[in-house]
């Protein structure tokens, strides 16, 4: 599958199952999360696809340090050099390989078997050195502006970030948009859970992309404030 335009400056790289976006700055490339193992040849495809080379991207920020947001890491790092960002409660994971953290299904019956099928915390991926720990409450002197969220629940040190010249927001797994906009997979804490997606909920932006599914653009923060208020 190609890279795809989302708004000016944003792509999203399509990982499998999995998303990761590429911001295009002035400053250079900046590409939120890595995907699944193995999964690097499909950004250095989508980085040549908008007539850069991988030595461009300056900046890779992951949103949580589960297998299919770090699993490519390490090798997108060996080839670009690029400088690697993830909150602290997070950078043990990264830089050990594993194992990660058990997480308990999100309710419903769908959720609780895919998360057992799709999510393995004994697994153990290729360790990546965090360069930067990601603080919530900062704001990353990145394309423009990358304000840094933490939204932990469905994992310790995730976070979400937003994106203020193109004022999108970049959800991770505090929702999944597969078959309709819903919970994540999984969440170690749902109490968290349920406060991140709050939290979410109450900001403004124009559109939002989660780890997995469709990207919204259209009445991004209504669709979202309703989903939450359902809850
Ligand atoms: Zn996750
Ligand atoms: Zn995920």
């Amino acid at each position: 599958m190609a890279i795809k335009r989302i708004i000016d400056g944003v792509h999203v790289v399509p990982m499998g199952n999995a998303n990761a976006y590429l911001i295009e700055a002035e400053d250079g490339l900046a590409l939120i999360d890595a995907g699944f193992p193995d999964k690097e040849a499909a950004v250095f495809t989508a980085i040549r696809a908008l007539g850069r080379t991988p030595d461009q991207l300056k900046h890779l920020i992951l949103t949580h340090g589960h297998p299919d947001h770090i699993g490519s890491a390490a090798a997108i790092v060996r080839e670009t050099g690029a400088r690697t960002y993830l909150h602290e409660a997070d950078i043990p994971l990264a830089e050990t390989g594993g194992p990660f953290r058990p997480m308990a299904p999100a309710p419903g019956m769908l959720r609780r078997v895919l998360c057992r099928v799709l999510y393995d915390h004994n697994e153990r991926l290729a360790p990546v050195a965090i360069d930067e720990p990601l603080v919530d409450g900062t704001t990353l002197p990145i394309a423009g502006g990358i304000d840094v969220i933490h939204v932990p629940g469905h994992c310790a040190g995730q976070v979400a970030l937003l994106w203020r010249p193109g004022r999108m927001l970049f959800a991770a797994d505090v929702f999944m948009n597969v078959m309709g906009l819903g919970d994540p997979l999984g969440f170690e804490n749902l109490a968290d859970g349920r406060a991140s997606q709050a939290r979410l909920a109450g900001l403004s932006f124009d559109a939002v992309g989660f780890g997995h599914g469709g990207v919204i653009t259209r009445d991004a923060t209504a669709r979202l404030r309703k989903w939450a208020r359902a809850r």
